[in-house]
C-alpha cells in the first residue's frame, strides 16, 4: 500500500519553500524531497527586494501586486516559525553622475515615485562613504534572510514529517492515468522546485534558461554599525548590513562559467567596486557562489508539463525569487486546486 498525498515537491529553496507553506495553508497534505547540496542559490542569496529597477528607474515588474504579498506571506511565516527574517529597509542609491539627481526628482513625480523618495542628500554617511553626486532612497524595499527562513522552515517541515532529506531519483517515478507514484508514495502531482537543476529534469530540461552564476562576500569593518541597520547601500554593488559590523556584499553576474566554484575574479570584482564606494578597511570574512534559474523572457515559470499533466513545475524565479515566490506560489497553487487561469506570461504554455 503506498502512502497518499496531494503533491511531492521536489527541493526546499525559495520556491519549494514558499509553495509548500502555501499548499499546507490550503490544506493540502505534501511530502518535500531535498537535498540542500545540490543548489545554493537560495541559501547564498542576499534575499533583497526592490520595487525599483536602477537602471532605468521605473518600477519592476508587477511590483505593486508583489509588495502587498510579501508582508502577508513572510510576516504569517515569521509567527508560524516563531523566528524573526523579514526586515524592511531603505535602500540608498548613491548617484554615479550629476544628471542622476535630475532624473530621480523627475522619476519621483512620475507613477514610480510611490517608491522613491523625494529627498536628495548631498553628504549621507560622508565620513565612511565617497559620496560626491548625493544619493536618495527607495522606499518600501528590504531582505530576507533566506537561510534562515529555510532553515526554520525545515526544521518545521522535520518536526510534522513532511521532509525526506535526500535526492530524488527520476528514474523510481511512475506515471498511471491520472496520479503519480515514488518510492511508497502516490500523489495527485509531483511539483518540480530543482532551481538551476531542471536543466537535467528529464521532463523540464526543454524550458529556456539562460542561467546566471553569482558571487556574494561577507566583510567586517573594523568599527560596528558605521551603516544604520535598515538601510542598504546601492552603487554598483550592494551593501547589505547584517550587525555587528559584518554585511554582505555582491553580486556578480556570469553567463558562461556555469558552476557554485567561488573564484578570485569574482573576489576581485566585489572588492574593486566597493573600494569606490567604502572610506573604511574591511577585511573578507566569506565568499559563496550559486547559480540563479533565469530565463531568456525574465519571468517565472509555472504550470503543468504539456504531455503528462502529473508533472508540474514552479520555477524560473531568476533574480528575484523572495519577491517572486510568495504571489506566485498563491497563484500555483489557485490553479491546481481550484483550476484558475494562470497568467500567459507565467504559464509554461508560453513555450509551447
Ligand atoms: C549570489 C546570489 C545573490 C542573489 N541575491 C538575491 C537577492 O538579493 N534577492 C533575491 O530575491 N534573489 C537573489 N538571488 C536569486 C535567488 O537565489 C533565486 O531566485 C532563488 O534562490 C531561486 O530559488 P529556487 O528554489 O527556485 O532554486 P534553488 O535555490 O536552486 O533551490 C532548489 C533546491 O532544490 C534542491 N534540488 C534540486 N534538485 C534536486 C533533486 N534531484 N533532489 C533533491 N533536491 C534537489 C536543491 O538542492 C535546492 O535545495 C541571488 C542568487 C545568487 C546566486
Amino acid at each position: 500500500m503506498k502512502v497518499k498525498i496531494d503533491y511531492i515537491i521536489v527541493g526546499q529553496g525559495i520556491a519549494g519553500t514558499v509553495l509548500a507553506h502555501t499548499l499546507i495553508k490550503a490544506d493540502c497534505s505534501i511530502l518535500i524531497i531535498d537535498n540542500p547540496l545540490l543548489s545554493q542559490a537560495s541559501r547564498v542569496a542576499a534575499g533583497l527586494y526592490n520595487p525599483v529597477v536602477f537602471k532605468r528607474l521605473v518600477k519592476s515588474w508587477m511590483a505593486d501586486e508583489l509588495i502587498p504579498y510579501l508582508d502577508r506571506f513572510y510576516l504569517g511565516s515569521e509567527k508560524l516559525l516563531n523566528t524573526k527574517f523579514y526586515h524592511k529597509k531603505k535602500i540608498v542609491k548613491l548617484f554615479a553622475e550629476d544628471n542622476e539627481k535630475e532624473f530621480w526628482l523627475k522619476k519621483a513625480n512620475e507613477e514610480v515615485g510611490k517608491y522613491l523618495s523625494k529627498d536628495i542628500g548631498d553628504d549621507f554617511l560622508s565620513e565612511i562613504l565617497i559620496n560626491p553626486m548625493g544619493s536618495s532612497e527607495v522606499l518600501e524595499a528590504g531582505n530576507l534572510d533566506t537561510r534562515l527562513f529555510l532553515n526554520s522552515s525545515h526544521d518545521y517541515f522535520i518536526s510534522k514529517e513532511l521532509l525526506l532529506e535526500e535526492e530524488f531519483d527520476h528514474d523510481k517515478v511512475q506515471i498511471p492515468e491520472d496520479h503519480v507514484e515514488y518510492k511508497g508514495y502516490q500523489a495527485k502531482k509531483i511539483i518540480f522546485c530543482e532551481g538551476f537543476r531542471s536543466t537535467i529534469n528529464p521532463w523540464f530540461n526543454w524550458l529556456p534558461f539562460k542561467l546566471t552564476k553569482g558571487e556574494i562576500i561577507t566583510i567586517k569593518l573594523k568599527e560596528p554599525d558605521l551603516i544604520p541597520d535598515e538601510m542598504v547601500i546601492n552603487k554598483g554593488v550592494f551593501i547589505l548590513p547584517l550587525g555587528e559590523g559584518v554585511y554582505k556584499v555582491g553580486s556578480t553576474y556570469e553567463w558562461n562559467e556555469l558552476n557554485e566554484e567561488i573564484t578570485e575574479k569574482g573576489k576581485s570584482e566585489l572588492i574593486s567596486k566597493l573600494k569606490k564606494i567604502l572610506k573604511v578597511d574591511f577585511e573578507v570574512i566569506n565568499h559563496e557562489a550559486g547559480i540563479r534559474p533565469t530565463v531568456n523572457d525574465r519571468r517565472p515559470i509555472l504550470g503543468l508539463h504539456p504531455a503528462h499533466p502529473q508533472l508540474a513545475v514552479f520555477n524560473g524565479l531568476g533574480t528575484k525569487g523572495v519577491m517572486l515566490a510568495p504571489y506566485f506560489a498563491d497563484q500555483l497553487v489557485k490553479f491546481l486546486e481550484n483550476g484558475d487561469a494562470l497568467n500567459n506570461e507565467v504559464s509554461i504554455t508560453r513555450f509551447q
